[in-house]
This record gives C-alpha cells, structure tokens and sequence, in this order.
C-alpha cells in the first residue's frame, strides 16, 4: 500500500518518465481511496493544462477561441 508520499511521488514522476504497470496500479488503487491525493491530481491535471495553453499563447498558436 503507498503512502501518500509515494502516491504523490509516482504522480509527479509520471511527468517526466512512463510509470511501471505495477506503479500505475498501485498509484489507481490509493487514488480510488485516498480522496487527498485524488484531489492532487486534479489539480496537478489543471496546472498541466493551463502551462500548456500558456506557452501555446506565447508561442502564436492559440486559435482564438480563448478571449484575450
Ligand atoms: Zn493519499
């Protein structure tokens, strides 16, 4: 069983490197009970999006169905 501070551990890793099948299971089973880490995620999910939709603003790609 993770800890949270595994949990949020794998999750931040899950950036940068492909998780193990074994680490995505375990990382599922303590998202499905841990409401803490569930809410981490989402958040870590809304941060990704809103740095994606920042630099594709930066970058001229934005396709103008965001108001500016
Ligand atoms: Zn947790």
């Amino acid at each position: 069983m993770l800890t949270c501070k595994d949990a949020t551990r794998l999750m931040s890793e899950a950036q940068d490197r492909p998780l193990s099948v074994g680490e995505k299971l375990q990382l599922e089973v303590h998202l499905a009970m841990c409401r803490g880490c569930s809410n981490f995620r989402e958040q870590m999910n809304f941060l990704r999006l809103a740095c994606r939709r920042f630099m594709q603003r930066r970058n001229g790609d934005d396709d103008g169905s965001s108001p500016s």
